[in-house]
């Protein structure tokens, strides 16, 4: 089947590699934890489950169609197909990471929303919520997924890990980076005893969403 992919599709499962590949050097995973997805068009390209990422070559692309039919490839589909595809049908996303990001996950075992100790969070869309616990893999995760990502690119799984999405891979991997380095800022910040850290009001996060709007290089 590979030789027929279009460049489109071959480019975006050799992104989709990189990109779990990435989460896993960078340290965001152990071994086979997580899972990358990207759209192209009417196809979901995403890794498959249980195999390391070091392993996967252009061969190994494995696609669905968005109701989660297999229409490319050989390897059986991540576990967490659930997941993603309740992205795509609900988001213009283009991408979804998903990781068992150290410190991100061990937040996501105290809190129900990531306080606001830096404006980070603005670059995921407000305040990350944690979605209600489900077992790994099931419509349950996704639906309680769907109902924490309102209105944001990212939130955290209980006791399990991050989600967020984006328009590019890129975007999405930067967005959980930001959420790995919000929630250890976070722990760090509130394990300093007998000190409670200082929180950003929901204003002062808006005029940075504000303002962040002109950030970086224009033109
Ligand atoms: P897969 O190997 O099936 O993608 O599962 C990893 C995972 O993180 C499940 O939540
Ligand atoms: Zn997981």
């Amino acid at each position: 089947m590979s030789e027929q992919q279009p460049e489109s599709v071959r480019q975006a499962w050799q992104d989709v590699v990189d990109t779990a590949r990435r989460s896993a050097a960078d340290g965001l995973v152990v071994g086979t934890s997580g899972n990358v997805s990207a759209r192209v068009g009417d196809l979901v390209l995403v890794t498959p489950s249980g195999v390391p990422y070091d392993r996967l070559g252009p061969e190994d692309a494995v696609g669905v169609d968005l109701e989660g039919h297999q229409v490319l490839g050989d390897l059986g589909p991540t576990s967490e197909l659930p997941l993603h595809l309740a992205v795509y049908r609900s988001t213009d996303a283009a991408a979804v990471v998903h990781t068992h990001a150290v410190h991100a996950t061990a937040v996501s075992t105290l809190v129900a929303e990531v306080p606001l100790v830096h404006y980070a969070a603005a670059l995921l869309g407000g305040p990350v919520r944690t979605a209600a616990y489900a077992r790994y893999g099931t419509p349950e995760l996704a639906d309680a997924m769907l109902e924490a990502l309102r209105d944001r690119t990212g939130c955290l799984l209980a006791n399990h890990g991050t989600v967020t999405y984006g328009d590019t891979l890129d975007q999405a991997y930067d967005r959980t980076a930001q959420l790995e380095w919000l929630c250890h800022l976070w722990l760090t910040a509130s394990s300093v005893p007998g000190r409670t850290p200082a929180l950003l009001s929901t204003a002062q996060l808006a005029e940075v969403t504000e303002a962040l709007k002109g950030y970086g290089q224009h033109g």
